[in-house]
């Protein structure tokens, strides 16, 4: 199963993906993580990306392309992937196309989860992430069982500076600028299908297995 989830930041992308992980054993590939590992590291990588992540632009479409060429090359995607954060720009959807071509794949569901815009600023304000591991709690719906720890690893959990407020507003416009085209792109290619990301991960989660139970590749 080839998928990509399509959604504005804080939709809950990267948590239904990690719970895609443990139902399909699908690896779940987010160009956020790879950027944001690369920062930590200090990686020539992370360097070219960390200025536009920490205004809450997006990094160049060349920069996303070539991460993504590589890491789909990797066996562990010969079973299937999940995009979670890519493509989020029109060229980004093109350039995918061919490189899909090359290693004889194709997208076989694009899930795409609405939700409100005020909603995602009450819901990326309250996220707090690990150092550590890159999982997610959130304040008011997923606390972690022990203030600022990682239940998973122990690690610390920080607000990202891409979470901040006013970083999460221009964010917002960027995806609505650059990323919302992309809902149409894949209705014309028929393979989007949208849920309502209201309610728990866990309601949002059934939606998305429903979906994807009733068409098995
Ligand atoms: P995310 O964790 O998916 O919200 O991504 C965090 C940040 O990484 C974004 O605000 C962008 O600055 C950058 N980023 C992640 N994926 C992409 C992408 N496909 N294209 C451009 N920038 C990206």
């Amino acid at each position: 199963m080839n998928l990509i989830l399509l959604g504005p930041p804080g939709a809950g992308k990267g948590t239904q993906a990690q719970r895609m992980v443990d139902r399909y054993h699908t690896p779940q590939i987010s160009t956020g993580d790879i950027l944001r590992s690369a920062v930590k590291e200090s990686a020539p990588l992370g360097m070219k990306a960390k200025g536009f992540m920490d205004q809450g632009q997006l990094v160049p479409d060349e920069i996303v392309i070539g991460i993504i060429e590589e890491r789909l090359k990797a066996k562990d995607c010969d079973s299937g992937f999940i995009l979670d954060g890519f493509p989020r720009t029109i060229p980004q959807a093109e350039a995918l196309q061919p490189i899909l071509t090359k290693i004889g794949k194709k997208i076989d569901h694009v899930i795409n989860i609405e939700v409100d815009p005020e909603e995602l600023v009450r819901r990326l304000t309250g996220r707090r992430t690990c150092k550590n591991c890159g999982a997610m709690f959130h304040l008011l719906f997923q606390p972690p069982k022990k203030e600022g720890i990682c239940d998973r690893c122990g690690g610390t959990l920080y607000l990202r500076a891409d979470d901040k407020e006013e970083t999460i507003r221009t964010r917002l416009k960027e995806y609505e600028k650059q990323t919302a085209p992309l809902i149409q792109y894949y209705q014309g290619k028929k393979t989007l299908r949208s849920i309502q990301g209201v309610g728990g991960p866990d309601q949002i989660f059934d939606q998305i297995v429903r979906l994807l139970d009733a068409t098995p590749v």
